[in-house]
This record gives C-alpha cells, sequence and structure tokens, in this order.
C-alpha cells in the first residue's frame, strides 16, 4: 500500500541517515553561518523554540549524557541533538564528545532522519560566534584574540575570520602546548599568530573569543578595552566560567536564548551575584531582524553569551540532510 508523506517509498516508510564521514562536504562555513542567523531570528520572532534541556550523570564511563530539542514552525524543523561527553573515547580513537541528531515529520512525527552531530555542533558553534562577530563587533577589527585551544578553536578562528579583515591573531591557552592548534590554523588562513599574556591579549584584541571548558574566570574585566567584541562561547552548563562576572556586568550583553544564558551560559554567575537579570540580555535575533539596537558606539564592550540551543542543530543537520538529498547521498533504511 503506498504511504504518503516524508521519507515514503511506494510502500515501505523509510527514513534517511547522513553518515557523519560524509557532512564535512556537505555543509560549509557560509551554509551554517547562514542557516544559524535565520533561525537566531525565527526564535527572536518566537517562531522557533527550544524545549527544556536534559543533561545527566548516567553513573557509567564517567559519561555525561543529555537531548537539547526544538521545533521550528518556519522552517518545519521538529527533533533533537542527543548525546554528551565521554572522557574515555580518545583512548578507543573516538571523540569525547558524541552527538547525533534526529530530525522528525512536524506533520506526523514519524523519524524523518538521523544525522551525524558530531562536526555539525563544531560548525554550528562556531557560526554563532561568526554571527555574533558579524552583527556586533567593530566593522575595523583588526585582531583577534583566541582564549582556548580546544578542537573547538580551530572552527571559531575559521569562521570568525571570515566576518571581519583581521590582521593578526594572539592566543592564549591555560595548557601552552597546545596553541600549536591556533599557530596551524591562522597560517593556514594565511595570517600571523603570536602567543600572548591574557594582558597582551586584552590590548591588543578587537574581537576576543573564550572557547574552554574552564571552572574559574580567565580574562579579567580590567584587561579587556573599550570597543571590544567578546564572544563566550566555552560556558554551556551549570558552573562553567570564563570571564570575570565584572566583565559581564560592565559589557552590553546578547546572548542566543536568554533563558540559558542566566542559567548555564556565561551570564549565570553575574545573574547569580545580583550583577544584571534577565532584562539586561538581548536575544541576538533581535538585532539580526532589527527589532533590538545591536552595538551603539565605537567605545561600548559587546559580549555574546553563546550557549548553545537545540534549534542551532536542527537548522544545520535539516541543510545537510536537504544537501545529502539533493546530492543522492542520504542512505534509506526501511523503518
Ligand atoms: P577540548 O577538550 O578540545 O578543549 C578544552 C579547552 O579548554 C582547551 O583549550 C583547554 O586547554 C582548556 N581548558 C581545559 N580545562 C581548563 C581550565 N580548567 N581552565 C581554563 N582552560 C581550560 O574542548 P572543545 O571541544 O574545544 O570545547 C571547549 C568548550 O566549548 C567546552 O567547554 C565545551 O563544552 C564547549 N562547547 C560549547 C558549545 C556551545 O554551543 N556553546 C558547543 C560545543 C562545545
Amino acid at each position: 500500500m503506498p504511504v504518503a508523506g516524508v521519507g515514503a517509498r511506494q510502500g515501505v516508510l523509510i527514513m534517511l541517515v547522513v553518515p557523519e564521514r560524509i557532512i564535512p562536504e556537505l555543509i560549509d562555513r557560509a551554509c551554517a553561518f547562514g542557516a544559524v542567523e535565520s533561525v537566531f531570528g525565527a526564535m527572536a520572532r518566537g517562531d522557533a523554540r527550544n524545549f527544556p534541556v536534559i543533561r545527566e550523570d548516567i553513573g557509567h564511563a564517567d559519561a555525561l549524557y543529555g537531548f537539547k530539542s526544538g521545533f521550528d514552525r518556519a522552517g518545519l524543523a521538529l527533533g533533537l541533538k542527543s548525546g554528551g561527553y565521554w572522557p574515555g573515547n580518545e583512548a578507543r580513537g573516538l571523540t569525547n564528545h558524541q552527538s547525533t541528531v534526529c530530525l522528525f515529520d512536524a506533520d506526523t512525527g514519524r523519524l524523518k532522519a538521523v544525522v551525524g552531530g558530531n562536526y555539525l555542533t563544531a560548525i554550528r558553534t562556531a557560526a554563532a560566534s561568526a554571527v555574533s562577530i558579524a552583527h556586533l563587533s567593530r566593522p575595523d577589527s583588526r585582531v583577534l584574540g583566541m582564549i582556548g585551544a580546544g578542537h573547538q578553536s580551530a572552527f571559531q578562528m575559521r569562521a570568525a575570520c571570515e566576518q571581519r579583515d583581521f590582521e593578526k591573531v594572539v592566543g592564549w591557552n591555560l595548557h601552552p602546548e597546545m596553541l600549536s592548534r591556533l599557530a596551524d590554523t591562522a597560517a593556514g588562513i594565511g595570517l600571523p599568530f603570536e602567543e600572548a599574556s591574557l594582558d597582551e591579549l586584552g590590548a591588543q584584541a578587537d574581537v576576543i573569543i573564550t572557547i574552554t571548558s574552564s571552572f574559574a574566570p580567565i580574562l579579567k574585566a580590567a584587561q579587556v578595552r573599550p570597543g571590544t567584541h567578546v564572544a563566550c562561547m566555552g560556558t554551556d552548563t551549570v558552573g562553567k566560567q570564563e570571564v570575570e562576572a565584572e566583565l559581564v556586568a560592565r559589557a552590553r550583553l546578547f546572548t542566543d536564548e536568554v533563558a540559558q544564558s542566566v542559567s548555564l551560559g556565561e551570564c549565570q554567575h553575574a545573574v547569580a551575584a545580583g550583577m544584571i537579570g534577565a532584562g539586561d540580555i538581548t536575544e541576538i535575533g533581535a538585532v539580526i531582524n532589527g527589532t533590538a539596537p545591536g552595538r551603539r558606539s565605537d567605545d561600548e564592550i559587546t559580549l555574546f553569551d553563546g550557549t548553545g540551543v537545540a534549534l542551532q542543530d536542527l537548522a544545520v543537520a535539516t541543510a545537510a540532510l536537504e544537501r545529502a538529498q539533493a546530492r543522492g547521498k542520504a542512505l534509506e533504511v526501511d523503518f
């Protein structure tokens, strides 16, 4: 019997699989930037929302497991990203962070596709800070400061450097032996790289990206000069912190989602200390939509609290699925 609907083939209900290994060839930075910018706009219009996040210590393999889900009514993207952190994976030749995106048909609830989520996580996180740089940093920004040199940092740097005409990258990392990743990435982009103290980094950088797993402030308010744009991308969990609460209190604040920013993002500490409230934080989607001002002067410090929302994952996974289908690369599974 023929069955109508997404993923239906004559007589068979199918779902699609987009394997992790082909995703880098499907999604480029421009595609991720467009998908993330567009869904941030949809969130601010009320067309798309994220559902409560689940994150649990499963009591096995030291793993933290969870899922983030949401629905974009405008783009009809319904689904979740499931996964977490398995610290023993590296010893097995696997990435410690593991994620998979499931997309559902918004009309019927049927599972439409399973999409590898590891590469997508990196590229959508980099797209979020790139969107913030495009909308909030000074157009004449010339020096990019990188704090953090882990897996995400290379994706962050490449995406940031497409938004402004940076002439140099300066970098700091708690573990200096990891700085070669920043130097190599800058060289790949064609920019000089300099290792810097936090004082030197703050004194030179026009844009600073923090992308670490720190649980204590690294960058101090006094180290950041007027006019800087700071994208705090590492703090995505209760207790994590990358910058002093005083810096958050001093900056004009933007985020992907206010509820996450005040509870598990970089703003959580300034909120807990009573220095700021949720009303001080603007969703970047409102700036994208032109319903809230972005940077108002060359002197103000803007800070984007990129907490990471499900809708970012659904947006890039949907784009990957569409491209895989268009190129005949999606695997069909009888389901
Ligand atoms: P990674 O493990 O590859 O690198 C970790 C980085 O943090 C390294 O630079 C390391 O030197 C530094 N670091 C570790 N412990 C530190 C400490 N105590 N103080 C200061 N620096 C420390 O991790 P990654 O994949 O590059 O991810 C970096 C962070 O970004 C993680 O916290 C991760 O959860 C977060 N993240 C956020 C989003 C988002 O959407 N906001 C998405 C993905 C990852």
